[in-house]
C-alpha cells in the first residue's frame, strides 16, 4: 500500500464498464496518476493530461477517469480539489461555489455593498469638501508641476506659435484672468499631439492650451478667450483637485473593500494622463461656462463665444467625436443652450 504521504485520496477504483470495486489509493509520480490497490499493485496508470476529473457537486463523490476507461471514485472532495489547486487545474466547479453561498454570506455582501454606497455618495463628497478646504497652496503646486512635467515627458511637444501670435492670445487671456478669483493664472502653449485640440487646467492656475487648439479655432481669438475663461473656471472652482481626491478616495475605498488598490492612487496623484483621465462632472462643466460668460463679459468680450466653440468642436471634428476635450469636459449638446439661457437671465 501506499504511504499516507504521497497519497492525494483514498477511495474505490472500478474497472471499464465494471461494476466491481476495489479500495485504492490515489496516488502522483511525475506527470502521471496511479490508483493503487491495497496489495500495493498498480490498477491504472495515466498521464495527468489525459485523466478527467467530475466536477464537484456537493458531497457526491467525485470520479476520476483514467485513459483505459477505469475510474477512481473518492468522497475526499476537499483533497481533490486541494491537488488540482495545487496542479493548476481550474476545474473547481462553480456550481459548487455556488451552492456553498450561504444566505448569511449573501445578506453580508450585500450589507458590504450598501456600505460601500452609502460611502461613496454621501461620505466621500464630505471628505473631498473637508481635504480642499485645509489643502495648503504646496500641494496643487506640487501636484500641477508634477503633472506637467510627466505630460512633457509624453504627450506634448513644445509650440510652435510665434512670439506675437502667443502674445496676443495671452493678452486676452489676461484681461478674463484678472477677474477671477485668487490664484496666479498663467497660459502654457503646447503642441498637443495626441491629446489634439484641447485646453485643460493645471489646479494651481497653470492653464495648457495646444497648438492644434489655436488651428481649430481658426483666428477666433474672442473664442478662444471663452475656452480659456472656462478653464479659469475650473480652476476658481477647484473642479481638478475634487476629482483627485474623489478619484483617490474610490481607490482608497476599493482598497478598503477589495484589500488591493494597485498603484490607482499613486498615478492620480503624480501622473499628468491620470489627471488627464478624470472627466470633470456636469455640474463642474456648467459651473465653468456659466464663469465663461461672466469673465468674458467683465472683460468686454462677446460672453457667449463659448457656444462659437461647441459649433467648431461639432463641425470640424465630427468624425472622430471622441475627442479628449469631448471626453473630459462632457455633456456638450445641452450645453450650448444652458450658456445661452445663462447670458440671457444675467444681463
Ligand atoms: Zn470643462
Amino acid at each position: 500500500m501506499a504511504s499516507d504521504s504521497e497519497v492525494i485520496a483514498r477511495g474505490d477504483w472500478y474497472p471499464a464498464h465494471s461494476s466491481r470495486s476495489a479500495a485504492a489509493a490515489l496516488v502522483p509520480r511525475t506527470g502521471e496518476l496511479i490508483a493503487i490497490g491495497a496489495d500495493g499493485v498498480a490498477l491504472s496508470v495515466s498521464v495527468v493530461s489525459a485523466l478527467s476529473f467530475s466536477s464537484r457537486v456537493g458531497a457526491i463523490p467525485r470520479r476520476i477517469i483514467f485513459a483505459d476507461g477505469s475510474v477512481f471514485e473518492t468522497a475526499d472532495n476537499d483533497a481533490i480539489d486541494h491537488y488540482l489547486r495545487s496542479s493548476g487545474h481550474k476545474s473547481v466547479s462553480c456550481a459548487y461555489r455556488l451552492e456553498k453561498l450561504h444566505p448569511r454570506i449573501l445578506v453580508f455582501a450585500l450589507l458590504v455593498i450598501l456600505l460601500g454606497v452609502g460611502i461613496y455618495r454621501y461620505a466621500l463628497p464630505a471628505l473631498v469638501e473637508l481635504a480642499v478646504l485645509v489643502t495648503p497652496p504646496i500641494v496643487p503646486e506640487l501636484i500641477s508641476s508634477g503633472a506637467l512635467s510627466t505630460l512633457d515627458k509624453t504627450a506634448l511637444a513644445p509650440t510652435r506659435l510665434s512670439e506675437h501670435r502667443q502674445k496676443i492670445i495671452v493678452e486676452r487671456f489676461e484681461r478674463v484672468a484678472s477677474g477671477a478669483e485668487g490664484e496666479s493664472y498663467k497660459l502654457n502653449f503646447r503642441v498637443g499631439g495626441l491629446i489634439g485640440p484641447n485646453a485643460f487646467a493645471l489646479p494651481d492656475g497653470n492653464i495648457v492650451i495646444t497648438d492644434e487648439l489655436v488651428a481649430l479655432a481658426g483666428g477666433d481669438d474672442e473664442m478662444l478667450a471663452a475656452v480659456l475663461a472656462h478653464e479659469v473656471g475650473h480652476v476658481e472652482g477647484k473642479h481638478s483637485l475634487r476629482q483627485i481626491y474623489r478619484a483617490a478616495g474610490v481607490a482608497g475605498l476599493v482598497m478598503l473593500i477589495a484589500g488591493d488598490v494597485g498603484s490607482g492612487v499613486e498615478d492620480v496623484l503624480t501622473q499628468g494622463g491620470g489627471l488627464l483621465a478624470l472627466s470633470y462632472s456636469r455640474a463642474a462643466e456648467s459651473e465653468a461656462d456659466r464663469r465663461s460668460v461672466d469673465l468674458m463679459r467683465n472683460a468686454g468680450m462677446d460672453p457667449v463665444a463659448l457656444v462659437r466653440f461647441f459649433d467648431a468642436l461639432e463641425e470640424k471634428l465630427a468624425d472622430h467625436s471622441r475627442t479628449s476635450m469631448l471626453s473630459t469636459h462632457p455633456g456638450t449638446p445641452d450645453r450650448k443652450d444652458a450658456i445661452l439661457k445663462y447670458r440671457a437671465g444675467s444681463d
